[in-house]
């Protein structure tokens, strides 16, 4: 766990979101920038799903990846649209045996050209059905972790205790786009929360208090896992353009103006560390379990962030942003 010298932000774990690449040179970019990720210790690294058209396979590969050359834990999104409760299962399965432990459990979104209402979701209408089956397949495969207790007599020197898994969610301080109302999306969490999910990670958003007012709504309602805020550092005015189109989220006007005066690409870079940077560091006061820094399969950004935190060991700031690796493709 990363330990700081910076008293306001104290010591509060972090993780990265990643995405599978599309090329033999971003895949290598990719490795890259995992071992200097892994580096200044998060608590995990997720890799996304399904997202950019990537497979069960590359999404597996980079998991796979991160737990043979790292001591991070990786977290495996999974989404449940178009399949059946067979698929699902084997697909879990299979990330349970490659030796995935952590999940983000997710509906997924309707394929291109499809409606909501149209029957493309399959036999899994919700994330909260997927937490739901995760726990099952996994309490079938691997019900028990047996350890020994030195010293004791044979019949008793073996416990068994019941194996568990991290089971995240998406939660939406903002609504998610789908939603009827604001409470329908704390019902939602509380769904998930019911099915056994034991972590939360929001939809990126660009001002602390729509994470705290929603946090305050959710905790009344119930909801008691933590809920890690999801931050982007924004960096050009066509990365800010991609990402509200695919969140659904509203135009943050002041940086969208900073990003689109500033003609340097190095300005825009710092303006969108710095608009993290400052997000985090209020999330952080107002009491945030963590953070969880999308990372756009790039190291630099997301670690002078956390930098600008004071939440890099001297070991891991020290390794980090020196920017030798190449950077790998970005979508934007
Ligand atoms: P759910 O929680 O099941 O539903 C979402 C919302 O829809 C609910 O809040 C509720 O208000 C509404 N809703 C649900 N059921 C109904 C109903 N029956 N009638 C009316 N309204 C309903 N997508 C990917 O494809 N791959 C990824 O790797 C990926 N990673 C993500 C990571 C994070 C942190 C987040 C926040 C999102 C990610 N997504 C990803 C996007 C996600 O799949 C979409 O936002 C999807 O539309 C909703 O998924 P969910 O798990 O929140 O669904």
């Amino acid at each position: 766990m990363p330990t700081t010298s910076d008293p306001a932000c104290g010591n509060i774990p972090f993780s990265f979101e990643l995405y599978p690449p599309q090329s033999d040179a971003a895949t290598s970019a990719l490795h890259a920038t995992i071992l200097r990720l892994a580096a200044a210790g998060p608590d995990f690294i997720s890799v996304t799903y399904g997202a950019n058209g990537s497979s069960r396979r590359s999404s597996l590969d980079v998991l796979t990846h991160i737990l043979r050359t790292t001591t991070v834990d990786p977290l495996a999104h999974l989404t449940c649209v178009g399949s059946s409760n067979a698929e699902a299962s084997q697909l879990i399965r299979e990330f349970l045996d490659a030796g995935v432990r952590s999940f983000l459990a997710l509906r997924g979104d309707p394929p291109e050209g499809a409606r909501e209402g149209e029957a493309f979701l399959g036999d899994l209408g919700s994330a909260a059905e997927l937490v739901q089956l995760i726990h099952r397949v996994q309490a079938e495969r691997e019900p028990y972790r047996e350890s020994v207790i030195p010293g004791l007599p044979a019949a008793r020197s073996i416990t068994r205790e019941r194996n568990k898994v991290r089971i995240a969610v998406a939660a939406f301080p903002n609504g998610h786009p789908r939603s009827r109302s604001t409470a329908q999306d704390i019902d939602t969490l509380l769904a998930k929360q019911a099915a056994g999910a034991n972590l939360a990670i929001t939809q990126l958003f660009f001002h602390a208090d729509h994470y705290l007012s929603f946090i305050q709504r959710a905790r009344a309602a119930g909801v008691e896992f933590p809920i890690l805020p999801g931050i982007m550092p924004v960096t050009s005015p066509a990365r800010l353009r991609r990402i509200l189109e695919l969140s659904g989220e509203e135009l943050p006007s002041e940086l969208a103006i900073a990003l689109e005066v500033e003609p340097t690409k190095e300005g825009q870079r710092e303006i969108g560390i710095r608009q993290a940077t400052a997000l985090a560091r209020e999330l952080i006061a107002g009491d945030a379990p963590g953070l969880h820094l999308y990372a756009f399969n790039q190291h630099e950004t997301v670690l002078s962030v956390l930098d600008g935190c004071g939440l890099l060991t001297p070991t891991s700031s020290a390794s980090a942003p020196s920017a030798s690796a190449p950077p790998a493709s970005d979508p934007a």
